[in-house]
């Protein structure tokens, strides 16, 4: 079904982001008949393009980053058609009476303005849509991450776009909230009888959220090492994770009723004792690349990895720790949550069948999909003995072909910032909190200089991640 005709403006529209995930994800939309005939995608940045050469890069982005035989020639050349470009200078005068000959600004069209530029240049995009009057009542903006570096920076961010824009026009995105399965999360928590009734700490023994990465800081060292693990993946991504996991029910599928529950959850959560963090950093006797000589620093003392305990000061989770890691370079890329429920309380089976619990694990990537693991009987004459076995809803298994047209998580969330949707981006409140409670943690490693415990590459981590967890007689699930 086609979404209502729009024009999205991707200022950075040859950058990295635009080239690999943003323009490919727009094209399969196209393919699947999203986009109507008359909208309009236009390519804003600073180098000298032709709409011919500007054609020609995208053509070439979609063959690098699309599988080979997903789309034919003809679907090229007719989302081509749609494509436009405009050079522009976000903080000078070039360019922007182009843009505004290009963008229809009426009530009958969405606008969309996409930021896929570095966040210094927001503030100046912002103020230029508005003073050339290119951006309508309705348009929509849509950030990237970093959304700040901390709480001060995220406020006057905030308050830049806010200068300009009503927050119900900012879209803020997180792409790990526009994944399948993280919307399917929610779909199996407060669409079944059987898992909410369970969903607390009577029945939880705890919840564990890994997110690892086989690949280096590599090319953005440089980036990276202002940022650290910390502030590029927990403030964001494993926080919106435990958020969508820890919440209460919101009353409506709705963005703001979603919001507020999740923005309670990061207002609940305590501040973790220095014994429960344990920070990494990857170091390699074999192929010289180490975080330190990616970096090229001897005496960064940025955090590569981190592992966290957190607990949730509310009492549906009182008691119930939550345990957080994320790391790169470490043995596989995964990017999984699972919830461990509690040993059955009494065995009434052979000592030496052992005790069993459940855990539904809810995999990210690869295969994304869901898989409960229950006991059963083991099979054959051998007596009463028992196993675990996983119940699995992979999503390519499951719905078979149907799975190969899921979207990809930038496509989805584009699509839902042109139908007007907000439910699965951050709100300005949620980023600020996020921070609130970030910022004194990595406050207490620099005051103190902390430096990062070393592990090896292709590992899960320092030791002391596993001691973070053995401590308390659990263990961390295989990451594969
Ligand atoms: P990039 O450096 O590859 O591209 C930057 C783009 O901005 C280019 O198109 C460039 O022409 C344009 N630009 C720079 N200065 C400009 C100016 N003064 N006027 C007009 N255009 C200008 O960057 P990227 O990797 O595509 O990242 C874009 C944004 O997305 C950043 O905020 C980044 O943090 C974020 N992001 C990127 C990725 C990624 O995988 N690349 C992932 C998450 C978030």
């Amino acid at each position: 079904i086609p979404v209502d005709d729009f024009d999205l403006v991707i200022f950075g529209g040859t950058g990295d982001l635009a080239r690999r995930k943003i323009l490919p994800g727009l094209f399969r939309r196209f393919c699947s008949g999203q986009m109507p005939a008359q909208s309009r995608i236009i390519g804003a940045a600073r180098s000298e393009l032709s709409d011919a050469a500007f054609r020609r890069d995208i053509k070439a982005a979609l063959e690098e980053f699309l599988p080979k035989d997903s789309f034919s020639a003809k679907e090229v050349k007719a989302f081509l058609d749609q494509l436009h470009y405009v050079r522009i200078d976000a903080t000078g005068t070039e360019g922007w009476g182009a843009l505004k000959k290009l963008v229809r600004n009426d009530k009958d069209t969405i606008q969309a303005f996409y930021f896929s530029v570095a966040p210094s240049l927001f503030g100046d995009l912002a103020e230029r849509l508005h003073t050339n009057k290119i951006a309508g009542p309705g348009a929509r903006i849509v950030v990237e991450k970093p959304f700040g570096r901390d709480l001060g920076s995220a406020k006057k961010l905030n308050s830049t776009l806010r200068d300009h824009f009503d927050e119900s026009q900012i879209y803020r995105i997180d792409h790990y909230l526009g994944k399948e399965t993280v919307q399917n999360l929610m779909a199996v928590r407060f669409g079944n009888m059987l898992f909410e009734p369970l969903w607390n700490a009577q029945y939880v023994d705890h919840v564990q959220i890994t997110v690892a990465e086989t690949v280096g800081v590599g090319g953005r060292g440089a980036y990276y090492d202002k940022s650290g693990a910390m502030r590029d993946m927990v403030q964001n991504h494993l926080m919106q994770l435990l958020c969508l996991i820890a919440m209460e029910p919101p009353s409506h599928f709705d963005p703001d009723a979603v919001r507020d529950e999740k923005l309670k959850v990061i207002r609940a959560l305590d501040p973790p004792k220095r014994d429960d963090i344990v920070r990494g950093q990857y170091e390699s006797a074999t192929d010289g690349k180490g975080y330190l000589e990616e970096v090229e620093s001897n005496d960064s003392i940025t955090e590569s990895f981190i592992a966290m305990k957190l607990a949730i000061s509310n009492w549906r989770w009182a008691g119930v720790p939550f345990y957080l890691r994320t790391g790169k370079r470490m043995k596989a890329r995964t990017s999984e949550i699972s919830i461990v429920f509690k040993e059955t309380p009494h065995s009434i089976f052979d000592k030496d069948s052992g005790r069993h619990r459940n855990i539904l694990s809810i995999r990210l990537q690869p295969n994304e999909g869901i898989t409960l693991g229950v006991t059963i009987k083991e099979p054959g004459p051998g007596g009463m003995r028992l196993v675990d076995v996983p119940l699995d809803m992979t999503f390519a298994d499951a719905l078979g072909p149907e799975a190969e047209g899921v979207p990809d998580a930038y496509e989805r969330l584009i699509m839902d910032v042109i139908r007007g949707n907000q439910t699965l981006f951050m709100r300005g409140d949620e980023v600020e909190a996020a921070w609130s409670w970030t910022d004194p943690i990595i406050e207490d490693w620099t005051r103190r200089g902390e430096r990062p415990k070393p592990y090896d590459v292709g590992t899960t981590g320092p030791e002391d991640a596993a001691v973070l967890m053995h401590r308390e007689g659990r263990r961390w699930l295989d990451i594969k």
